[in-house]
């Protein structure tokens, strides 16, 4: 087993999850924000008994048992549902049953200073601020304490988040309960909330507006379009990608992401959420520019949720093996320049009014490098793909699938 973040004082080995200063016994461990903006336990020692309750349910650990998981394309069949969401609108759906047999939904959204949080919801109205990927670490505030107050009043509490957040979720509830669904956000890496702070603050200094929202997947010019619309409130809008290339550049993102213990086909919730990437190759007939999700269903509840649902969907069922290859269930390789920045980020060389320029500064330097590490990625797709038409072919198959490259 990995060592905790209390055993090795790595913060590649801690998510920021928050359960453990939930479970201590003396209420000594408190989460404080780090110089990357990233939240980590600090232990009181003089109020500490030792009882080792923090490593022993430390959440950075997927001790998930193999089930026969299942994976579908699903498209959302309302327009503007799917509309309002990153992929295929799976969520809306999920989270529809649930306030419809009077549950309560977690999720994220950003408040009134953009701050992305968790929070819940009781009525479709609220969910819809869920809706759309919020690409920053969310603060979970109360939540943990919330759902468990919801789950002993017998209401169906459904909780979406990343999924170290998800186990968090679990450890810190410490039994399984009949009415909670969990589904996480299929995730690669999750950036830092002060980056995205100075971010928005350097783009009102350039503007001289205030940003109102951030839609970082608007499906205007398409779904595989992800260049963010800034809105701001004088009612002007304009595209703007220096951040989001950042993050899909892994340069900004906390450093378990790097070393995630939950990049695997073995997913510790009910039901898994992605964007089906590539779905143009595996099933053309259901490619167009609105979005695809792919959902995964990993336990005998998400199953069940999935056959309730599904008639509101188009879907198909794909073989799992396959679309893993194309998405992130792997871990990502970080940013060459990724320490610079935050140690830049922490002595104030980098600040409100520069960050934009730094991103595109470091994504330049990097050019080179990135395309090496595009091309490594490929290759090792490339061998992952064969082994998987050599397992297929034992199996007596014939299909061949080079084209996926
Ligand atoms: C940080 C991050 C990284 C991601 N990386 C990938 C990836 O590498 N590959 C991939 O296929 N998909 C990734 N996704 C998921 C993808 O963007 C869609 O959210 C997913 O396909 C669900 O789409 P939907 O249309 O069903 O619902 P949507 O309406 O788009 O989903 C909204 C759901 O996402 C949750 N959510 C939004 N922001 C956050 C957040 N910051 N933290 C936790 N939960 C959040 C909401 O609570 C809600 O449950 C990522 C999402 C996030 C937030
Ligand atoms: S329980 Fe969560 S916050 Fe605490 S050390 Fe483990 S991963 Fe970090
Ligand atoms: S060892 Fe026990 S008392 Fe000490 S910080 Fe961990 S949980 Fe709290
Ligand atoms: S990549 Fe892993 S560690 Fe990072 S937010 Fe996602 S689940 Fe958590």
């Amino acid at each position: 087993m990995n060592k905790t973040y209390f055993e090795s004082n790595k913060k590649r080995d801690c998510t920021g999850c928050g359960a453990c200063a939930l479970i201590c016994p003396q209420k000594c461990i408190k989460m404080i924000e780090d110089e990357e903006g990233f939240l980590y336990p600090k232990i009181d020692k003089t109020k500490c008994i030792k009882c080792n309750l923090c490593i022993k349910n430390c959440a950075n650990k997927n001790d998930k048992k193999d089930i026969n998981e299942r994976a579908f394309a699903v498209i959302n069949k309302s327009n503007v549902q799917r509309e309002n969401s990153s992929s295929g609108g799976f969520f809306y759906l999920l989270a529809e049953y649930v306030i419809n047999n009077n549950g309560v939904v977690f999720g994220v959204t950003f408040n009134e200073d953009l701050v992305a949080i968790h929070k819940y919801a009781v009525n479709m109205k609220q969910c819809k601020e869920f809706c759309g990927s919020k690409y920053v670490r969310s603060d979970l505030k109360d939540s943990f304490q919330q759902a468990e107050a919801f789950l002993k009043q017998d209401r169906i509490v459904l909780f979406t988040g990343t999924a170290c957040q998800i186990n968090g979720l679990k450890k810190y509830l410490k039994k399984d309960y009949n009415n909670l669904i969990l589904c996480d956000i299929l995730c690669h890496a999750n950036p830092s909330p002060k980056v995205f702070k100075f971010y928005i603050k350097n783009l009102e200094i350039k503007n001289k507006k205030k940003v109102k929202n951030v839609l970082f997947r608007s499906k205007e010019n398409g779904w595989k379009n992800q260049t963010p619309i800034i809105e701001y409130d004088d009612g002007s809008r304009k595209e703007e990608n220096s951040y989001f290339n950042a993050f899909v550049e892994e340069m900004i993102n906390r450093q378990s992401c790097y070393y995630c213990q939950f990049a695997s086909k073995r997913r510790i919730s009910d039901i898994t959420i992605a964007d089906f990437w590539k779905i143009e190759r595996v099933i053309p007939d259901m490619y167009d520019s609105k979005g695809v999700s792919l959902v995964s269903t990993n336990s005998y509840k998400g199953n069940q949720l999935f056959d309730i649902i599904k008639n509101k969907t188009k879907y198909k069922e794909v073989d799992y093996d396959l679309v893993c290859l194309f998405n992130h269930y792997n871990n990502v390789r970080q940013h060459l320049m990724r320490n610079i920045f935050f140690k830049q980020l922490a002595n104030g060389t980098i600040n409100e009014s520069n960050i934009i320029k730094k991103f595109n500064l470091y994504s330049k330097k990097s050019r080179i490098i990135n395309k090496i590490y595009r091309y490594e990625r490929t290759a090792k797709r490339i061998i992952r793909i064969k082994r998987y038409e050599k397992r297929k072919r034992n199996r007596n198959s014939n299909n061949t699938y080079n084209k996926w490259v």
